[in-house]
């Protein structure tokens, strides 16, 4: 079990862009992660993010704080973390996902960033080559836009990062998502 507590905050894209993003070396981190290229909503793009980022005014900024049960806490084995994060991570994530389309949809002239990779299909056609099977759906992930996570969390919501490493689960992680308008 786990709980699942969200907190957005609005900024002005050009002060998220001058404080908090770093589009250049946020996408090594991107380069180190297995998605890399091999998923719709993530880098490489054939767009320059910044230009798009700079079409809109404000960004609303989604994170879910995801505070794993004690008994979960620390060291696993790798299957029974991988069950663990499942569970948890991505069942919120998918909620956000879906919670964005639809800010999206009520906004005019906005546009949603998903948390991560985007994981409506089992396995994105960009694997091998294939157009996305869900373009109305599927949207760029929030990382993929060169937000600085750690900077992000502490900065705009004064709750340090903790990331899941390997099969050790921290007491909490934070999952981000935004909304530019
Ligand atoms: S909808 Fe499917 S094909 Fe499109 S980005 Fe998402 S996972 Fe990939």
């Amino acid at each position: 079990m786990y709980t699942a507590k969200k907190i957005v905050k609005t900024v002005k894209t050009s002060d998220y862009l001058s404080d908090y993003g770093n589009v250049n070396s946020n996408l090594n981190y991107c380069m180190q992660c297995p998605n890399y290229n091999k998923n719709w909503a993530c880098p490489v793009y054939d767009f320059n993010v910044e230009e798009v980022i700079k079409k809109f005014r404000n960004l609303d900024i989604y994170a879910v704080k995801i505070d794993f049960d004690k008994s979960d806490v620390g060291e696993k084995l790798p299957g029974e973390a991988n069950a663990i994060l499942k569970k948890s991570l991505n069942k919120e994530k998918r909620l956000l996902h879906n919670e964005l389309l639809s800010k999206e949809s009520a906004r005019h002239n906005s546009k949603a960033l998903i948390p991560n990779q985007c994981k409506l299909c089992n396995g994105c056609s960009r694997i091998t080559g294939g157009n996305c099977v869900y373009p109305n759906k599927s949207r760029y992930s929030f990382e993929g836009f060169g937000g600085d996570l750690e900077k992000t969390a502490s900065g705009i919501f004064n709750i340090p990062m903790k990331w899941v490493i390997d099969s050790k689960i921290p007491e909490y992680t934070i999952i981000f998502g935004g909304l530019l308008y």
